[in-house]
């Protein structure tokens, strides 16, 4: 099985890019390749990350012989397992910021159809039954018009072929930037911030979101959703690192 690359060129997409020609998320200049989402220049220096990852949280290891990182050694998580495109920072973290408070909806695809093709069979191994992104808290909606794990998960269901389910689970507390807190702040900033608002449409969920840093997000959210009676929860993320 392979993912619905036609997709990428189904007719709403190919009127949108006829008026509005594709731009490089890396670059921002246009992209010649009418088929590519991105430059392929750009592309081949972006630090995608290898077969060396940690098993749990699928971050970069530097050492290949380890299964799991530092991290994944000395604590749990509650999700199953979980994967990254790239190591979060440089032109690609700079790309994931523009996307997520930039206005640049647009450039989800190029990360959703990287996240989808490299980790299709990852998808299948797991016998993934339903894609639900991170949510966003309806007050950080209004402002940014769009929820950026929403756009990713939207794209990845229609490449893998996967049903998305955005509105299962919301976020019901206005929490802080993680990045803003220390350790065990950003426990109880996340404590209770997650609810179910629909029933669990499947027992093996993947969530979606942009940046992987402690996985204290996709923790709080894989409780939820374990507690409502899923099997096992995995993660899919465009970077990880300290975002
Ligand atoms: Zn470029
Ligand atoms: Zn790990």
């Amino acid at each position: 099985m392979e993912i619905n690359k036609n997709y990428l060129y189904s007719g709403s997409e190919a009127v949108l890019r006829w008026l509005y020609p594709r731009r490089c998320p890396i670059c921002g200049n246009v992209v010649k390749d009418k088929k590519a989402l991105a430059c392929g220049g750009c592309i081949r220096q972006l630090p995608y990350i290898d077969d060396r990852y940690c098993f749990r949280c699928g971050k970069q290891l530097e050492d290949g012989a380890e299964e799991y990182c530092p991290d994944c050694r000395s604590r749990g998580h509650l999700f199953a397992a979980g994967r990254s495109v790239w190591i979060h920072g440089g032109p690609i973290g700079k790309a994931v910021y523009q996307f997520k408070y930039g206005g640049k909806r647009e450039y989800g695809l190029f990360f959703a159809h990287e996240m989808a093709r490299r980790w299709f069979p990852f998808l299948q191994a797991n016998r993934i039954q339903a894609v639900i992104p991170v949510p966003l808290h309806k007050a950080r909606y209004r402002e940014r018009g769009y929820n950026q794990a929403g756009i990713l998960a939207g794209h990845v269901g229609k490449l893998t072929g996967l049903p998305v389910y955005e509105k299962c689970l919301v976020r019901v507390k206005n929490t802080l930037p993680q990045k803003m807190l220390g350790g065990g702040e950003r426990q109880r900033n996340l404590e209770n911030a997650f609810q179910m608002a629909d029933a669990l449409p499947a027992s093996r969920i993947l969530l979606i979101d942009d940046i992987y840093t402690t996985g204290a997000t996709l923790d709080w959210c894989s409780a939820v959703l374990l507690r409502a009676g899923a099997e096992s929860v995995y993660f899919c993320t465009v970077t990880n690192g300290i975002g």
